[in-house]
C-alpha cells in the first residue's frame, strides 16, 4: 500500500500545506499528471484533513524546523476548502506566522457565496501567487482545462482584487513551450502583480522536451522555482 499523503511538508525555507487533491482545472502540465510527490513527500491524501489535523500537522512541522512562511499549495486547489484556508490563516496570524496562498485564481467561482479576497485579507493572509499560464482565454482553456466558462476572466479579476486589497500579489507561469512568457509578464505588470516563472514537472518515463529560454520581461526579474502553485 502507498504511504498516505502528508498534510504539511518543508520545502526551501517554507512549510507547504496540502489540504486537498481536488482542483477546478486539469492543467496539461500539472504535477499530478506525473507524480504524487513533491520534495520527496507523498501528497496523495487518504482524506481531506480537518482544521484540527491541519494545525496539528503545522505544529509538528514547526517542531521539526522553523520556516519563513506557510504556503497553501499541495496537489490541488486550496480555495476548494476556503473555510479551512481562512481558519488556518487566522491561526497562523495569531502566532505571527506569515501565510501565502498558491491558487489557480478561480476561488471566487468556487465560492460564489463569499467575497473571497476580502475574507482572505480579514483572516490575515500575507501574500498570494496566482497561476496565470496563458495570455489569452483560448490558450488558457486549452492548457488549464478549467471546469468553468470564462475562467480566464475570473483569474484576472481575482488578481486585480488581490492587488487592490493590498495583498502581496504575484502571477506565475509554468516554463512551457506553449506559453508566451513575455505576454504573460506584460499582463501581470498591467494588473500590478509581480511575475515569476515556475519549473515544469517532468514525466519520469519521457525525456523532457527542449524549451526555449524565457525572454526578458517588463515585470521585473523573473524568478524560477522548482515546483508549482
Ligand atoms: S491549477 Fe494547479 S493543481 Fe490544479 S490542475 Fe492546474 S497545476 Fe494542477
Amino acid at each position: 500500500m502507498n504511504e498516505p499523503g502528508v498534510i504539511a511538508y518543508h520545502g526551501k525555507d517554507n512549510i507547504y500545506l496540502n489540504i486537498t487533491n481536488r482542483c477546478t482545472c486539469a492543467c496539461t502540465f500539472c504535477l499530478r499528471e506525473f507524480t504524487d510527490e513533491v520534495y520527496g513527500y507523498p501528497l496523495l491524501l487518504a482524506h481531506e484533513p480537518s482544521l484540527d489535523e491541519i494545525t496539528h500537522a503545522l505544529e509538528l512541522a514547526f517542531l521539526d524546523e522553523p520556516a519563513d512562511e506557510v504556503v497553501f499549495c499541495g496537489l490541488g486547489e486550496p480555495t476548494l476548502r476556503l473555510p479551512e484556508v481562512l481558519a488556518t490563516t487566522e491561526w497562523l496570524r495569531l502566532r505571527r506566522i506569515r501565510a501565502r496562498l498558491n491558487t489557480n485564481g478561480l476561488g471566487q467561482l468556487a465560492n460564489p457565496g463569499v467575497e473571497v479576497v476580502p475574507a482572505l485579507v480579514r483572516a490575515g493572509l500575507g501574500g498570494v501567487s496566482v497561476s496565470l499560464n496563458a495570455a489569452d482565454p483560448q490558450t488558457y482553456d486549452r492548457l488549464c482545462q478549467p471546469i468553468y466558462a470564462k475562467a480566464f476572466r475570473a483569474v484576472l479579476a481575482f488578481t486585480r482584487a488581490c492587488v487592490a486589497a493590498g495583498l502581496d500579489t504575484a502571477m506565475t507561469v509554468v516554463d512551457h513551450p506553449d506559453i508566451d512568457v513575455e505576454a504573460c509578464a506584460a499582463l501581470a505588470d498591467r494588473l500590478g502583480a509581480a511575475f515569476r516563472v515556475r519549473g515544469r514537472a517532468v514525466d519520469r518515463h519521457r525525456p523532457a522536451p527542449r524549451t526555449p529560454a524565457a525572454p526578458a520581461t517588463t515585470a521585473g526579474p523573473v524568478r524560477r522555482s522548482p515546483t508549482g502553485g
